[in-house]
């Protein structure tokens, strides 16, 4: 696949030049697949998860988030078919011994998605086309498939019996019951985790895109499914358009909830969710709309327990293609039947009359994708300027003001720093005293806080400041007590 990597690597050299990610044990070489986050990167990632809690747990009254432990009995991925089900397909080069994803390389190789095809089909596969290791060119073994659960050991037992979760969700699952007595049994109940979600990935890849540590924002919903077409708040989202790509669409259409629902035969409170979750990307992250899409899932690509599966796709620049970064997926009462049954314990509630097992409708994001196609839709090269610049929303960047003593003498820096610990007690704000003025603003631009500010001698005479402003480097005057 052809693509320009000049982008991708130099967005890379600043994340690790200025403290965005970087390899994790880099001091031993780093570990695949693994990546720290540093000052600036934790700070974005921090912003993005505030902004998912406000936006998704205001969507319900009985909407809160729970932390489940992340290490988890080996029942629980017996019951959730983790253990059986959750592999890759793998392959081995003969030659030069490394592995790769079958199924991704396969893809590369035909230009098409061979996800859900067997071991035997893939094996099928490269013998016909004649697929070869993208590394060395040598001959592929056959294709195995390997689960992509992390075992752990517990204590001094010798016997496997935790797992590392391969997903947030299960933690959501196996707390429903006590949770639906705790808020009072009502429905639907929101169950959100933002936390830490493990994978074996045969090859990481993209950076912080596909790592084998990574963090998932989910949100679980528990609902009646005789109410699947109900939608208290449907007026609000009816007229709303979403840009959607159905199966055997070759282009995005905008529909509307209401099309959606009458033409499409989407049910309402799955439509209602679709919109909200488009909704936390173009109006709370200030994404473009033609960057982002719900694309419709075919059989053979969502799981079998997903009737509805639309996922959540970024265009990454750096990249030139689409990327998945999150799901609406309808997982009907998969989940909390199949707890209920390997643990024994009925999972049926009584409900307004009825007996019945809550249906699940799974908003789910990729925390560690999100904030790199915010690095890379809000990355503006050199554009306007000698340095590299992130023009991130406000709400994303790192620090929303950075304040600059003009000269480090004449009672200048005691002013600036009285001024910064002001900002700094409301909002987040960074103080540079460093080198000149014009190499301070190209040190704040590469992180993209958009407002610097900086204490002259004026300041000491009337209490005002400069404003600079980080996308149009105009720069106004203002007094202190007026920066918001
Ligand atoms: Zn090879």
């Amino acid at each position: 696949m052809a693509k320009n990597n000049t982008d991708e690597d130099k967005i890379y050299e600043i994340a690790k030049r200025k403290g965005f990610f970087y390899p994790s044990s880099e001091i031993y070489g780093g570990l695949t697949g693994f990546y720290d986050y540093g000052n600036i990167g934790t700070a974005i990632k921090r912003n993005i998860e505030g902004l998912w809690r406000t936006h998704y747990l205001g969507l319900g009254d009985s909407y809160c988030e729970i932390e489940p432990a992340n290490v988890m009995h080996e029942k629980v991925f017996v019951a959730s078919g983790h253990l059986k089900n959750f592999t890759d397909p793998s392959v081995r080069c003969t030659k030069c011994g490394a592995y790769h994803r079958a199924d991704h390389i396969i893809g590369e190789a035909l230009g098409k998605s061979v996800e859900g095809k067997s071991e035997s089909d893939m094996t099928l596969l490269i013998r016909q086309n004649n697929i070869v290791c993208p590394k060395c060119g040598g001959r592929l073994g056959d294709v195995k498939v390997l689960n992509m659960m992390f075992p752990t050991r517990l204590g001094a037992e010798e016997d496997t019996l935790a797992y590392l979760r391969p997903e947030t969700a299960q933690g959501d699952y196996v707390n429903f019951l006590r949770q639906f007595n705790i808020l009072r049994s009502r429905l639907p109940m929101g169950l959100a985790i933002i936390g830490k979600a493990f994978r074996n990935e045969i090859s990481p890849r993209q950076l912080i895109i596909r790592q084998r540590e990574f963090t998932q924002a989910e949100l679980q919903i528990f609902f009646d499914p005789e109410k699947i077409n109900e939608c208290e708040l449907w007026e609000a989202v009816k007229d709303y358009q979403i840009r959607v790509l159905f199966v055997g669409d070759d282009k995005e259409v905008m529909l509307t909830c209401e099309e959606l629902a009458s033409k499409r035969g989407m049910p309402k409170f799955y439509a209602y969710h679709l919109a909200k979750q488009q909704q936390f990307f173009t109006e709370v992250l200030k994404f473009p709309i033609e960057k982002i899409r719900m694309r419709e899932l075919s059989k053979e690509e969502r799981a079998f327990y997903n009737k509805i599966h639309f996922d959540v796709e970024v265009y990454i620049d750096v990249f030139k293609e689409f990327r998945e970064v999150g799901g609406t997926h309808y997982r009907t009462d998969h989940d909390l039947g199949g707890h209920g049954k390997i643990s024994g314990k009925s999972h049926e509630i009584f409900y307004e009359g009825r007996r019945f097992v809550p249906h699940v409708l799974e908003l789910s994001l990729g925390i560690d994708r999100i904030l790199f196609a915010s690095m890379s839709l809000f990355y503006r090269g050199t554009e306007g300027r000698e340095w590299d610049w992130f023009a991130f929303p406000e709400s994303i960047a790192p620090f929303k003001y950075a304040v600059f003593p003009l000269v480090n003498k004449d009672g200048i820096p005691e002013a600036a720093e009285k001024i910064y610990k002001e900002i700094k007690s409301r909002h987040t704000a960074t103080y540079d005293s460093s080198g000149s003025i014009g190499r301070r603003y190209a040190r704040t631009d590469e992180i993209g806080v958009p407002f610097a500010i900086t204490v002259d001698y004026q300041t000491l005479e009337d209490g005002t400041v400069t404003v600079r402003d980080r996308d149009t480097m105009s720069q106004v005057r203002r007094k202190v007590s007026e920066i918001k």
